[in-house]
């Protein structure tokens, strides 16, 4: 699966996170849900962690909004038609899908199941929608991370700079926003973003704990014998 581009310093957690794939020992990929409303610094985080982590790459999604100044097609995301749209989502070729903003998004199935069996785990940046869809779908392979803004003003400073978006569409997403955050308590695991260090630290502590849970080390069985086999 690509990854989102723009190259950023590793911090820190890199070898760590691969160590924490335990040796040799099978296991299943997981699905780490990525939510927050829009500001509360999601994206770079989760471009942070693909970077850090040589076992985690970003699922990228469908829509039917048109491609922002800097976004590449295929990388951001795959940029289709209102009709592509609905006729991937009636083939079943769409995991989860959500109407956000006037527009579609959706999560292509096919690389997800096969990052999944191929123990590799995928990075989701989707809304609150997209997460209770994969929760039906997949509830074993997903953990679900709501990312909260220190403060209201915080979050209000980040949507008005951002240059990108005509002052309506930031509006609109300030509304959005409360709707978004009343989502918080249908996540596993909260971080509060004061600074992204700390919340990049912090969610590579949770990629860590939760490969490291048994029932994703499918070859264990397999390993305990023959260490007690040496026995
Ligand atoms: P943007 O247009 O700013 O890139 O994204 C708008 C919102 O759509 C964000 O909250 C983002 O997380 C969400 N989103 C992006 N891709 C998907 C997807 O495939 N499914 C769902 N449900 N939401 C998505």
């Amino acid at each position: 699966m690509p990854q989102k581009p723009e190259k950023q310093s590793r911090k820190g957690v890199s070898s760590t996170s691969a160590a924490a794939v335990s040796a040799g020992i099978e296991r299943r990929g997981l699905l780490l849900v990525l939510s927050s409303p829009s500001g509360a610094g999601k994206t770079t985080l989760a471009q942070r962690l693909v970077e850090s982590d040589q076992h985690i790459a970003m699922s990228v999604s469908v829509t039917t909004r048109t491609c922002r100044p800097g976004e590449v097609d295929g990388q951001d995301y795959h940029f289709i038609s209102e009709a592509e749209f609905a006729s991937r989502r009636d083939r079943g070729d769409l995991l989860e899908w959500a109407a956000v903003f006037d527009h579609h998004y959706g999560t292509p199935k096919k690389p997800v199941m096969d990052a999944l069996a191929g123990g590799r785990d995928v990075l989701f940046d989707i809304d609150w929608q997209g997460a209770q869809q994969l929760n039906e779908q997949l509830p074993h392979d997903l953990v679900r991370v709501f990312i909260l803004p220190p403060d209201g003003k915080t979050l209000e400073r980040r949507l008005t700079a951002r240059a990108q978006d005509a002052p309506d569409v930031v509006a609109k997403r300030m509304k959005k926003a409360s709707a978004e955050i009343s989502h918080w308590p249908e996540y596993d695991y909260v971080i509060v973003n004061r600074d992204i260090d700390e919340s990049h630290a912090n969610l590579s502590a949770i990629l860590i704990a939760e490969r490291l849970k048994r029932r994703r080390q499918l070859g264990l069985m397999r390993f305990v014998r023959a260490v007690t086999d040496q026995l």
